[in-house]
């Protein structure tokens, strides 16, 4: 499970001192002299690779700059990666000239990274035979509910304190074959609690009946970003999350359907 940093927006001060304390670790044995710490060191974080995911909507801005400020220093303080993926799958309003910017912007802050940059939109069939394989593998299934239907069971789930689950009758059906063209997949998401480790806020646990069925392919068979955020992060191998903590909430659902894949 990838250990959860937190550079928020508003724990300017409490985030400063998350890296002090993950990084704290390295001041090991003195007494061994250096070249043991060095090799404990390398032991511990040679395999840390982190990413900054901008979107080309726009140009990069103070808070996109900080979290890759965060990251990047990470990385080079751990010896480990520090790479780039540009989430690039709103091909609206996405544009090469935002890319270039953010690049720019990126170098311009001292910034540099170790791969070249990662594209998601060249990625979505990875991130649609994922969707699939939580399908066949029971994690997954075609919802058959009407917009309305699923409004209406929400609002009901909602006021008993529960997340959105379909009915039986799309959430245990056995087929894996696509019912009709306007369905959607969403993620069976298990019974239990999701631990994850937040160095900000230490140990933080969910209650799965908090966490909704969530779409993972929309009615035209397209991935939804958060398949593709997941996916990606687990090809790319990253092992810590350095996020605003504005995503809090949506992280136990990433690590159910992470855990999955
Ligand atoms: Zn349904």
């Amino acid at each position: 499970m990838a250990t959860v940093l937190v550079a928020g927006s508003w724990r300017m001060g409490k985030s400063l001192l998350a890296l002090p304390v993950a990084l704290a670790f390295t001041r090991y044995p003195q007494a061994d002299g250096k070249k043991l710490q060095e090799s404990w060191k390398q032991r511990m974080f040679n395999s840390i690779v982190v990413r900054f995911a901008p979107s080309p909507t726009g140009y990069l801005h103070v808070g996109g700059a900080r979290t890759a400020i965060f990251n990047w220093l990470f990385a080079r303080s751990t010896g480990g990666k520090f790479l780039l993926r540009i989430e690039d799958t709103d091909k609206e309003r996405s544009s090469e000239e935002m890319v270039r910017a953010i690049l720019d912007g990126l170098k311009w802050l001292g910034l540099d990274w170790d791969e070249p940059p990662m594209r998601q939109s060249n990625r979505s069939e990875r991130h649609r035979e994922e969707c699939l394989r939580l399908l066949e593998t029971g994690n997954a299934y075609w919802c058959r509910c009407s917009a309305q239907e699923v409004e209406e069971r929400r609002n009901q789930l909602w006021d008993r304190g529960l997340a959105y689950r379909c009915p039986d009758s799309c959430r245990n059906a056995v087929s894996t074959r696509r019912p009709d063209e306007n369905t959607v997949l969403r993620f069976k998401v298990p019974e239990g609690k999701t631990h994850f480790n937040d160095i900000v806020h230490d140990a933080i646990t969910f209650d799965n009946r908090e966490i909704e069925d969530f779409v993972l392919l929309r009615s035209d068979g397209s991935p939804v970003y958060n398949v593709a955020v997941v996916v990606d992060d687990h090809d790319m191998g990253i092992t810590h999350i350095l996020r605003g903590d504005d995503h809090l909430s949506n992280t136990p659902s990433a690590i159910v359907q992470g855990a999955r894949i």
